[in-house]
């Protein structure tokens, strides 16, 4: 942890300005305030920004706010699971106790490998496929039942309680983020096929599943989870072209969206306005140029759950009440931001910076710094920040999403 220490000078500095909003509100004349007229049209601001400082805070004294929680995890530095088909590494409440509304697991399937037959009770699942190629099949409740393969780029999203199963289909292996709306999902929410066959009466599942009791006896004793498989035939090509059969109900090709180009990168974002059956996950692909900056902004709907693929950033997140916070991330590793909670992305290292970022909500939201700025009368800006009206017609008068590395 590291201290932001323009935050924390921000802070110090608003906590004094909203006393001279309530003072001027109040139709306090401005002389009784403290403050003067000089100070305010930016001739002495070294003086104005002491003068607030040294004001009774509005706050009961002792009154003090938790620091804030640790909001990064490196999740394929952890240990997971290893076996013959492939890895799962997870994160949830139990290792990451800010992240309350969002787990994970990166995992990896070698060619043929089968993550079983199972379901999630109180977790909708969203996927991003980093490398390689999966197939899936699910079932819904309305009987229909879909298979779909997924390429680099592409994102699956199951719903709560609709079973379902993926493969590794090669050539080489598939590695994915599985990205689930509820922190507590693994503890209380898995649901596999071996782990109920092997926990039900073998005379009663005789009856249920036309297998014998021989065969029955032969079942896995517990949870499969990952087992080796045969590499399905691949599905046939449209005509098009294109290798994978196009988007179904479970399925959005998010790198084949149109990306919003910003001076210092670009982003893609996919919500349930375009991909209906994501109704609590929205899922985006951020890149950052070297030196770029994601300007300051929060999220109105929503806590945001990043994952770092390639490239590096440092992420400073503002609490309120005089706390921030401020952590380097690279490949593998995990930040959580709470909804409502300032943050920015600040692009450092000589390499392009990709990020998964995702959001579990139905729509995005955001408000960003500049636009707010831009979207409010000059002279309240002046007053509220003690400086002159040619300063603040430096600042952007739109929003800048991502700014350029420095000219
Ligand atoms: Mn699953
Ligand atoms: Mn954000």
């Amino acid at each position: 942890m590291a201290e932001d220490s323009a935050d924390s000078n921000g802070k110090l500095t608003q906590d004094g300005l909203k006393l001279t909003r309530r003072s001027l509100l109040g139709a306090v004349p401005l002389t009784t305030a403290g403050l003067s007229l000089a100070s305010l049209a930016g001739g002495s601001r070294a003086a104005f920004a002491q003068e607030q400082l040294e004001k009774p805070k509005v706050r009961a004294e002792g009154h003090k706010e938790p620091p804030l929680e640790n909001f990064k995890y490196d999740l394929d530095g952890s240990s997971g699971f290893s076996g013959e088909g492939g890895t799962a590494k997870e994160v949830t409440v139990a290792e990451f106790p800010v992240s309350t509304s969002v787990a994970a697991v990166s995992m990896v399937l070698k060619p043929g490998a089968i993550r079983e037959l199972h379901w999630h009770a109180i977790a909708a699942e969203w996927a991003y496929v980093v490398e390689g190629n999966v197939r899936t099949t699910v079932l819904g409740p309305n009987g229909e039942a879909a298979e779909d393969d997924f390429g680099p780029g592409d994102i699956w999203y199951f719903p709560k309680g609709h079973p379902h199963a993926l493969q590794g289909l090669g050539p080489g292996n598939a590695h994915f983020i599985l990205v689930f709306d509820d922190g507590h999902f693994s503890e209380f929410g898995t649901f596999s096929i071996t782990d109920w066959f092997a926990h039900t009466r073998p005379e009663l599942l005789a009856r249920n599943s036309g297998l014998t009791a021989q065969t029955l006896a032969a079942l896995p004793k517990g949870e499969v989870y990952i087992t080796p498989g045969r590499v399905p035939p691949r599905l046939e090509p449209f005509r098009d072209g294109d290798p994978i059969p196009s988007q179904g109900a479970h399925k959005f090709k998010l790198l084949d969206r149109q990306p919003l180009v910003w001076p210092g990168g670009d982003e893609r974002i996919v919500d349930s306005r375009d991909f209906p059956m994501s109704k609590t996950i929205v899922g985006s692909i951020m890149n950052l140029k070297p030196g770029s900056l994601r300007e300051l902004h929060w999220h109105p709907n929503a806590d945001e759950w990043q994952y770092y693929i390639s490239g590096r950033a440092r992420v400073g997140i503002f609490g309120a009440h005089g706390r921030s916070r401020v952590e380097e991330f690279g490949p593998g590793q995990v930040a959580f931001i709470k909804q409502g909670f300032g943050h920015y992305i600040e692009q450092i290292g000589d390499e392009p910076t990709r990020i998964l970022i995702t959001f579990p909500a139905a729509e995005y939201q955001e408000i960003s710094l500049s636009s707010w700025l831009a979207n409010n009368p000059s002279e309240l800006i002046e007053d509220n920040l003690g400086i002159s009206a040619e300063e603040v017609a430096q600042m952007p008068k739109s929003k800048m999403a991502i700014y350029g590395p420095r000219g």
